[in-house]
């Protein structure tokens, strides 16, 4: 194969790859120059395994967003009105991950997708009773459907920059190891995919914790630019336009030392 022929091939490849995706970072520059991560949870909420990583969170001080799937936030479970009410207190943000977790650019009709993503939002906000404003799809993926469906109900996709793959694995080890040697080599702004109902999940949020306290650590000791966790209501209220970001102010403020929690993270 001749030279430029292989260099059409790979341009052809990478432009084609970079249109159907969404745009990286996915949360934008790191506004302070040093790295970042912003913690985000798909797929939830889960009885057993959600308070388990939001006790983790607490123990950290770290607010993160939870992109809920309307079949799990509206479960006849009782356990889970409760754990979505824990999650706005604690303050964490909401958002949606549509109801039933469907391909909606596969998906055979418009107004089924349409309807995934209604149905997802209208379960979780009767659940929360707060309005959501951002938006993720299920695998990510992006078509010109999507995005009519998206910006018609003024809903932002937002996107992640480290995947674990740990909904595929389920290897807690795998997972921290991924994220922490992502971390070690970064000097940008992340946006962390993680699933709260996977026990891979559970088992590594502590390690990649503190491995970030350690780092840390040694990092101010050697006068280097230390890990940031940026924290989700936070970059919600500077991200979103007033109307859409209240309900990320009600959580701030219904959270007792809410700054204090940000300042204990940030070095
Ligand atoms: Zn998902």
């Amino acid at each position: 194969m001749s030279r430029l022929l292989s260099l059409a091939i790979l341009v052809l490849v990478a432009g084609s790859a970079a249109a159907k995706g969404w745009p990286t970072p996915a949360a934008g520059e790191s506004a302070s120059g040093d790295p970042e991560i912003l913690f985000t949870f798909d797929d939830g909420p889960n009885p057993t395994t959600t308070p388990k990583v939001l006790d983790e969170l607490k123990k950290h001080g770290i607010h993160a967003v939870f992109f809920m799937v309307g079949e799990m936030a509206g479960s006849e479970n009782k356990k889970v009105p409760a754990i979505v009410k824990r999650i706005l207190d604690e303050g964490h943000v909401l958002a949606s991950h549509t109801m039933k977790h469907h391909d909606l650019c596969r998906l055979k009709s418009e107004e089924a997708a349409a309807a995934d993503i209604d149905d997802g939002i209208a379960a979780i906000e009767a659940v929360a009773k707060v309005k959501l404003a951002w938006f993720r799809a299920p695998y990510g993926v992006r078509c010109d459907r999507l995005e009519k469906l998206l910006a018609a109900r003024g809903l932002q996709h937002f996107h992640w920059d480290l995947d674990p793959q740990e909904w595929k694995h389920n290897d807690a080890q795998k997972t921290t190891s991924y994220v922490t040697g992502s971390l070690a080599r970064s000097s940008r702004r992340n946006v962390l995919l993680v699933h709260d109902i996977k026990k891979a999940t559970v088992t590594s949020l502590p390690q990649i914790l503190e491995w970030i306290d350690t780092e840390n650590k040694s990092r101010r000791e050697a006068g280097k630019r230390p890990i940031r966790i940026l924290q989700a209501p936070a970059y919600a209220a500077e991200q979103l336009p007033e109307g859409l970001a209240a309900w990320s102010i009600d959580a701030k403020t219904r959270v007792v030392g809410f700054r204090t929690a940000l300042a204990s993270v940030l070095p």
